[in-house]
């Protein structure tokens, strides 16, 4: 086995972020925090990564939802 099982990783799917984990971009780790929101896209503060829209992408390097990460604090 070379893969590697994260406890945390959003492994795309969406039920199993809370409203208020912030995620990590795996590639540039950019951080998408809810509280904060997201300018390049106009997300508005207090939205959950699982409510982001489909064609949300990183804003840094363009990788999709399913290339971020939950972070455990
Ligand atoms: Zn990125």
């Amino acid at each position: 086995m070379t893969g590697e099982f994260i406890p945390g990783s959003y492994g795309g799917d969406p039920a199993r972020i809370s409203d208020a984990a912030r995620l990590e971009c795996k590639i540039c780790w950019h951080v998408y925090d809810p509280a904060r929101g997201d300018d390049y896209w106009q997300i508005p503060p207090g939205t959950p990564f699982s409510q982001l829209p489909d064609h949300w992408t990183c804003p840094e390097c363009d990788a999709s939802k399913n290339g971020f990460m939950v972070i455990e604090d």
